[in-house]
């Protein structure tokens, strides 16, 4: 087979995310020509089925037949406008949407156009808000350990992953990192809710004293995506939930993976009965289909920055904040989870995920902590090589799937659309692949 032109053309003019561009000397790229539901189609017509939704955007397949319509219309209709000054339809039925999906407890929603942009909103709006209070020194933060909450300057301060920082450790400013409650640490007998209550332990010791000088606590609710999913009890978050207004402290949930019913339900909050006073969104809430992100806040949050004085409103803006093809790919993806009513749908695709992954992988002996929080099922592989999630997703391509390991982390994370075929399919993909990557 002749190598295909377009990896040359890219390897000369494209830098990639997230990667050295040497490795694909040895590792070629992956030339993708077309989607069709869960599955990616090469440029030789090999197809992968997307084990984890290509980084975690897509909810509903590629292409679409809903979105896309939905996307012509908005073609037609109004491609653009910018959001200082104009409203249109999109953004203003896409807030009035997400409002009420949160029973109206975060009212209103302010738009960037990628995750990181909304965690930076958030934490602008956190400190401004502390300063529109008259109390400017809480511009502190505080996140969890292993924590990723993107890669921006400002977001880096909250993002606890060293690879992604080490570099940039001039630029990044200070936050405090509390111990996480991940599951996997509890020890002799503890259940995962007993981990939580002693990372809460600590994070009350820790507000007792520096509360003053602090504006919020962001976290990842339930599952830590980047740093390996790492999954935790919502006995966490009902507990900082009330140790953050004890003591005057925001909370800022960065659903940006695991909104949009990632976890069971559509946010992740719910299954702590809680709600934070901000929250980000990003990710999947256009479908998969457009840069999007948001930052839903309280009416309390919102009141403080309305006021005639300009230097008190929240003065931050994207040239692309509120793009209506982006809002309408949302109000598409929003229409698609009432009308397959999907939340209760993929509660029988997540045990059939599960059990098939337990099936395939639960007795295999590098095997541990195999995990699973809705619609994401994750385990680790003892012992494994540097090497190891390279030559797991170059084994998976040859066997018709793209996955991706996060270090020695195997994670499942595909589309709401995997009937029991695709299941079997990812499953085999995956045995096989983790053979080869062991060998
Ligand atoms: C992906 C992600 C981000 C960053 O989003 P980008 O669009 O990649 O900037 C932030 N927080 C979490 C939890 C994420 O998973």
């Amino acid at each position: 087979m002749q190598p295909d032109p377009l990896l040359q053309r890219s390897l000369n003019a494209v830098w990639h995310p997230c990667t050295q561009m040497k490795r694909h000397e040895r590792q070629p790229l992956v030339p993708i020509v077309r989607g069709e539901g869960p599955w990616l189609i090469e440029a030789g017509g090999r197809r992968l089925l997307d084990g984890i939704s290509s980084w975690w955007v897509n909810l509903f397949g590629h292409c679409n037949p809903d979105i896309n319509a939905a996307l012509h219309e908005q073609l037609d209709t109004l491609e653009h406008v910018m959001l200082a000054g104009c409203t249109h339809e999109p953004v203003v039925a896409l807030s009035e949407r997400l409002s009420a999906l949160t029973g109206h407890r975060l009212g209103h929603a302010f738009y960037a156009s990628d995750g990181a942009s909304a965690t930076e909103i958030a934490l602008k709006m956190a400190v401004h808000y502390w300063r529109n209070l008259g109390r400017p020194e809480k511009n502190g933060f505080a996140c969890l350990a292993g924590s990723y909450h993107g890669e921006t300057v400002g977001a880096l301060a909250v993002t606890d992953v060293a690879i992604f920082r080490d570099a940039y450790a001039p630029l990044v400013r200070d936050a405090t990192i509390l111990p996480t409650p991940d599951a996997r640490t509890a020890t002799g007998g503890e259940s995962a809710a007993d981990v939580a209550r002693r990372a809460a332990g600590i994070l009350e010791g820790w507000l007792a004293q520096h509360h003053a000088r602090t504006a919020a606590l962001i976290v990842e609710p339930l599952v830590q995506g980047a740093s390996g999913m790492v999954m935790y009890d919502p006995e966490y978050l009902r507990l900082a939930r009330a140790l953050c207004d004890r003591y005057e402290v925001l909370l800022i949930a960065d659903e940006i993976a695991v909104g949009c019913g990632r976890t069971g339900s559509f946010f992740a909050c719910e299954q702590a009965g809680i709600w934070p006073d901000l929250l980000c969104l990003s990710k999947g809430i256009s479908g998969g289909y457009l840069p999007l992100s948001l930052v839903l806040t309280t009416d309390a949050l919102y009141a403080a920055f309305y006021d005639d004085d300009s230097a008190r409103a929240f003065l931050h803006s994207h040239s692309y904040t509120g793009n209506p093809l982006a809002c309408r790919a949302a109000l598409a993806t929003l229409d698609l989870f009432e009308r397959d009513d999907v939340l209760n749908a993929n509660r029988e695709r997540a045990r059939r995920l599960g059990e098939a992954a337990r099936d395939s992988f639960s007795s295999h002996p590098a095997v541990r902590h195999l995990r699973q929080r809705g619609m994401i099922v994750a385990f680790d592989i003892e012992g494994a090589a540097t090497d190891f999630a390279s030559r797991f997703f170059t084994a998976g391509l040859s066997h018709g799937v793209l996955l991706r390991p996060i270090g020695s982390t195997v994670y499942f994370m595909p589309p709401y659309v995997i009937d029991d075929t695709h299941i079997d399919h990812l499953m085999a993909g995956a045995r096989a692949a983790l053979a080869a990557a062991l060998a």
